[in-house]
């Protein structure tokens, strides 16, 4: 059997044909290359208006990128033609496998991109034996594609996240569907500040955000403001992951706070590894964390004392009516206050000033569980922190939406991976 067989059978052009294959080596590396040809009596067409315009003239060879044979490279080899089309002048040809000055056909961007979903971008690069910078082109152009093809009708319920990008304080602001079984990012933004979300805003459209019912976010206030302007209609939650999570960033402080202090005062260091303790679920401990808490909470330790105001509160998650909630909010907010525990009283501050939204999550019927926009952020993080090696936002940007944003893909006659 010849590769010209095999390529017919998985890609083939209504007004091209694939000609000779053979082996080339170049610089010690061996390659095959397939010569590709147009059809007898087709005509060639204009890349500015894709209508078929009369020949020109003939430019000089150029080489796409196929998907690999059996640990080859594989190139196809043409000529490109020049048009004269009545409409547009003298321009290039487009052929139908790749795209613009594109050196990788649509259909091997297409497999690395679908690579580059399960593998780091570098781990593609090495297997398929290509660059980094080409893999990173194979995404963004997919993701492009995405971008440009997606149906954003029928959207009722959206989640307002950010994440740390690189060291410092810079934030991404993360828009996702959050609807029952379709759940997908929507938008990024540079930021976390007023301007960022009405970006999104803008981007999304009067009507679409008219539509909205439930809006999910934390209680960063540049985003609380932002929301009521622009979807005030929609049931606004506080999720419950956010306010989970900054209930064990208090936990976090007290605890630094209290076991520096001690050792400070020549104390027995005994918040010494007891990070996880604290902020772990108890039944998600292992064997020696919950032997190293046991032991810990003999001591009346302010780190305890907050330990045991967190783990009280998940009793609120278990409520039904949004009226029992709040009087066991208001019971829970009242002991913190009472406990002098600087960070913690915090907390409770916040959530007294946004009890109404936070007891929108029980008027919602749960239907918005962390477990949503959690899964989100971690599979978001994950992304980021991964060595991608990309230095720049709009990299981030492209690994953001190719992980999460359930992208459609360019049509495929024969699935290659
Ligand atoms: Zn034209």
């Amino acid at each position: 059997m010849r590769v010209k067989t095999i390529l017919n059978h998985c890609q083939k052009f209504k007004s091209f044909v694939y000609d000779k294959a053979r082996f080339v080596v170049e610089n010690g590396e061996p390659f095959i290359e397939v010569t590709v040809l147009p059809r007898q009596n087709s005509q060639a067409i204009c890349s500015c208006c894709d209508q078929p315009a009369p020949l020109y003239d003939r430019l000089q060879e150029r080489r796409f990128e196929f998907i690999p044979l059996w640990g080859y490279p594989v190139y196809l080899r043409y000529l490109m033609r020049r048009v004269q089309c009545t409409s547009c002048g003298v321009k290039v040809e487009q052929v139908p496998w790749a795209r613009g000055k594109r050196e990788l056909t649509d259909t091997y961007m297409q497999f690395l991109a679908h690579w580059a979903k399960m593998l780091s971008w570098r781990e593609v690069a090495v297997n398929f034996r290509t660059s980094w910078e080409k893999v990173f082109q194979a995404v963004e152009f997919i993701v492009q594609w995405g971008l440009e093809h997606r149906n954003l009708s029928g959207i009722t319920a959206i989640g307002v996240d950010e994440i740390a990008w690189r060291k410092g304080h810079n934030y991404l602001t993360l828009v996702y569907q959050i609807d029952a079984g379709n759940t997908r990012l929507l938008w990024i933004g540079k930021e976390r500040t007023v301007k960022t979300l009405l970006r999104f805003f803008r981007f999304f459209g009067t009507s679409r955000s008219q539509e909205l019912k439930f809006v999910c976010s934390d209680m960063w206030q540049p985003y609380l403001k932002v929301i009521k302007k622009k979807a005030g209609q929609a049931l606004h939650i506080l999720d419950r992951f956010h306010i989970v999570a900054k209930l064990n960033k208090a936990i976090d402080e007290v605890r630094a706070g209290e076991h520096r202090q001690m050792k400070k005062d020549g104390y027995e260091p005994v918040l010494e590894k007891s990070r996880w303790c604290l902020l772990k679920r108890p039944e998600n401990l292992t064997e020696k964390q919950e032997a190293k808490l046991k032991d810990l909470l003999q001591y009346n330790l302010k780190s305890v004392r907050a330990y045991l105001l967190k783990e009280d509160f998940n009793g609120f998650w278990d409520y039904v009516s949004p009226t029992w909630a709040g009087k066991f909010l208001d019971r829970w907010c009242t002991r913190t206050m009472r406990s002098k525990i600087e960070p913690m009283k915090k907390v409770a501050k916040t959530l007294r000033k946004h009890k109404p939204l936070i007891l929108n999550w029980f008027r919602a019927k749960k239907a918005f569980s962390s477990g949503v926009v959690e899964g989100l952020n971690n599979k978001a993080k994950v992304t980021t922190r991964k060595s991608y090696g990309f230095r720049t936002v709009h990299g981030a940007e492209i690994a953001l939406y190719h992980a999460l944003g359930n992208l459609p893909a360019p049509p495929m006659a024969h699935r290659f991976c």
